[in-house]
C-alpha cells in the first residue's frame, strides 16, 4: 500500500488506499457542516495508541474536526458503496449518513479506518438524513468500548461531538457525530455489492485489497481467494464464540453488519443478556427472533455463505472449488463450537478437557434457562465463591451439578487458586447493563449531564477488576415490569 507521509502537528496520518479502488466502491463526499459543535466524550486513550495529539484535540480544534467542519489534513472523505441482506432480503445500501476520512497510519505500524457517522447526507442516503441523534451515538460508545475491555474484537469510538443542531426522529433529539475507528469497513455487504453491479475485475480488485489489508498471508495461498475465506470463517466463529460467552446480542446482524476483519460492528439495538435464555431478543425490530442470543452462530454462517457465494464466480470453476468452499463453511461449526467450549471451561476454571465437559456446561446452561437465572452474575458467584440467593442455588438439581463441577475441578493438577485466577479473567464482574446505559444516557441527553456516562465508562474499562466500586454496577434492576426492549436508534 502507499503510504503518504503527512505528519501535522495534531497527529494525523492520514492515507486513502480505499480511494485507489475501483470508482464502483464509493463516492468522493465532505462532510455537512454543523451549528455548533462541542465535544462530548473524547476517548484520549486509543487517541494515544493513534498517534494524536490529545491536546490540539480536546480543544476546539478537535470539535471542528469531529464534526466535520473541517477535514484534516491528508483526508480524501469518501462514502463507502455496498449492499447487504436486510432480514433475510436483499437491498443496495452504503454509507448514508456516514463518511470514511482516510486511514490512520498508527505510531505501531497500524493502519485504521476513522470514520465519521452522522456527517451529513451522500448519494446512498434514500429518504434518510444523514444525520445521527446524540443518545445513539453514545450509546455505540458506551457498548463498543466495553466490548473493547472485555477483549472482544470490535470497531472503536473516538469521540462523540454534539453538533448542536436538532434531528427529527419520533421525537426531537440533539444531533451528534460519532468517530469511530475500525481495523476497516469491508463488509460481507462490501462484497455483495460488487458482484450484483461490478465486473469480475472490480470484484477482484476488492478482493486483492481485501487481503493485502487484513489477510497478507492468503498471497502466498495457490487460491488466494478460497485462503481469505477461511481465514474470514475463523474470525467470524472466533468473534461469535466471544459474543456468546459474554451474552451479547448483536440484534441486527444483517450482512452488511458483518465485517471481514472480524471486528463487532454496527452497534444499533445490541444489548447483554441478563436471564439466560437463548430465544432471548431485545431489537423491537426483530420480531421473529431471526437475530436471538441462540441463533447467532446459525446467522454468523448464513452470512458467510452469502460472502462466498461473492468469491465463487471469480475462484477457479470446477467441482473441486465448490467443494472447497462448502468444506470452509462447513468447518465454522467447529471451530465455533471449540472456541466457545473453552471458553466455557475458563469460565468454570477449568484447564484441561475431558470427554464429559460439553455434557457439565451443557446441563448448567438448561437449569440456568428453566430458573431465569442471570447469566454474568452466574458465573461472577462462582468466581467470587459467594453463593448467590437466586432460584437457581436453592434447587437440589443445582446441589448436585455442584458437587460434579468441585469434583471435576479435584481430578485437574492446578489448585483451586489456579481455577479462581482463571475464572476471574474470563468472568466479568461487570457488563454494560441495560437499565445503567439507560440511566446514563438519560442523563446526558435529558439533562446534559455527562458525569453518569463518564463514571459508568470508568467502571465498564476494567471488566475483570472485581473492585469494590463496580459491587452496585453488577445489581440487576429493582423491577423487571416489562421485558427490555431496543431500537434501530438512527
Ligand atoms: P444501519 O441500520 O445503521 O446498519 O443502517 C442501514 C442503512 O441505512 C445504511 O445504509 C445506513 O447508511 C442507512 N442509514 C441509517 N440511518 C440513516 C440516516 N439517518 N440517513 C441516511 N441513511 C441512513
Ligand atoms: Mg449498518
Amino acid at each position: 500500500m502507499t503510504e503518504k507521509e503527512t505528519f501535522t502537528n495534531t497527529g494525523w496520518k492520514l492515507d486513502n488506499s480505499y480511494a485507489l479502488l475501483p470508482k464502483l466502491f464509493f463516492s468522493r463526499q465532505d462532510p455537512t457542516p454543523v451549528r455548533s459543535p462541542k465535544v462530548i466524550i473524547f476517548n484520549r486513550t486509543l487517541a494515544n495508541t493513534l498517534g494524536l495529539d490529545i491536546r490540539h484535540l480536546e480543544g476546539t480544534e478537535g470539535a471542528v474536526v469531529f464534526a466535520g467542519n473541517q477535514i484534516p489534513e491528508g483526508s480524501v472523505p469518501l462514502a463507502q458503496a455496498y449492499a447487504g441482506h436486510q432480514f433475510g432480503h436483499f437491498t443496495m445500501l452504503g454509507d448514508g449518513r456516514a463518511l470514511l476520512l482516510g486511514e490512520q497510519l498508527t505510531p505501531e505500524g497500524g493502519r485504521v479506518d476513522i470514520q465519521l457517522k452522522g456527517s451529513g447526507r451522500t448519494q446512498y442516503s434514500r429518504g434518510g438524513d444523514g444525520r445521527a441523534a446524540l443518545g445513539p451515538m453514545l450509546r455505540e460508545y458506551i457498548i463498543s468500548e466495553a466490548m473493547s475491555a472485555l477483549g472482544i474484537p470490535t470497531t472503536r469510538s473516538l469521540a462523540v461531538t454534539a453538533t448542536g443542531e436538532p434531528v427529527y426522529r419520533e421525537t426531537v433529539q440533539p444531533g451528534a457525530v460519532l468517530t469511530r475507528v475500525a481495523a476497516s469497513h469491508i463488509r460481507v455487504g462490501t462484497f455483495q455489492y460488487a458482484s450484483r453491479w461490478g465486473t469480475a475485475e472490480e470484484l477482484r480488485a476488492l478482493a486483492e485489497y481485501t487481503i493485502k489489508r487484513h489477510c497478507p498471508e492468503a498471497e502466498e495461498d495457490e487460491n488466494p481467494y478460497l485462503a481469505l475465506l477461511r481465514e474470514v470463517v475463523k474470525r467470524q466463529a472466533a468473534l461469535i464464540a466471544k459474543w456468546q460467552l459474554a451474552g451479547f446480542i448483536h440484534g441486527v446482524m444483517n450482512t452488511d453488519n458483518m465485517a471481514l476483519s472480524g471486528e463487532t460492528i454496527d452497534y444499533g439495538p445490541c444489548a447483554f443478556i441478563d436471564a439466560y435464555d437463548p430465544a432471548t431478543v431485545f431489537s423491537s425490530i426483530d420480531v421473529h427472533g431471526r437475530y436471538a442470543y441462540g441463533n447467532q452462530p446459525g446467522i454468523a454462517q448464513w452470512n458467510l455463505k452469502k460472502f462466498a457465494e461473492t468469491l465463487l464466480p471469480v475462484m477457479v470453476q470446477n467441482r473441486e472449488a465448490v467443494l472447497q468452499v462448502n468444506e470452509a463453511l462447513a468447518d465454522f461449526n467447529q471451530l465455533f463450537y471449540d472456541r466457545w467450549l473453552a471458553g466455557m471451561r475458563a469460565k468454570l476454571g477449568i484447564f484441561h478437557e475431558e470427554q464429559q465437559d460439553g455434557d457439565l456446561i451443557g446441563n448448567l446452561l438448561e437449569m440456568m434457562k428453566t430458573h431465569r437465572a442471570d447469566f454474568t452474575n452466574t458465573f461472577r458467584a462462582f468466581t467470587l465463591e459467594k453463593p448467590e440467593d437466586t432460584a437457581l442455588s436453592g434447587t437440589e438439581e443445582f446441589r448436585l451439578w455442584h458437587n460434579r463441577w468441585q469434583a471435576r475441578l479435584g481430578r485437574q493438577r492446578e489448585s483451586k487458586d489456579d481455577s479462581l485466577r482463571l475464572m476471574k479473567e474470563n468472568n466479568p464482574a461487570v457488563i454494560p447493563r441495560n437499565h445503567r446505559v439507560e440511566e446514563a444516557l438519560e442523563a446526558a441527553v435529558k439533562k446534559e449531564d455527562f458525569s453518569v456516562i463518564e463514571r459508568l465508562l470508568d467502571i465498564l474499562s476494567d471488566p475483570f477488576a472485581y473492585s469494590p466500586g463496580q459491587e452496585e454496577y453488577a445489581s440487576l434492576p429493582e423491577s423487571k415490569g416489562c421485558p427490555y426492549r431496543t431500537f434501530c436508534g438512527t
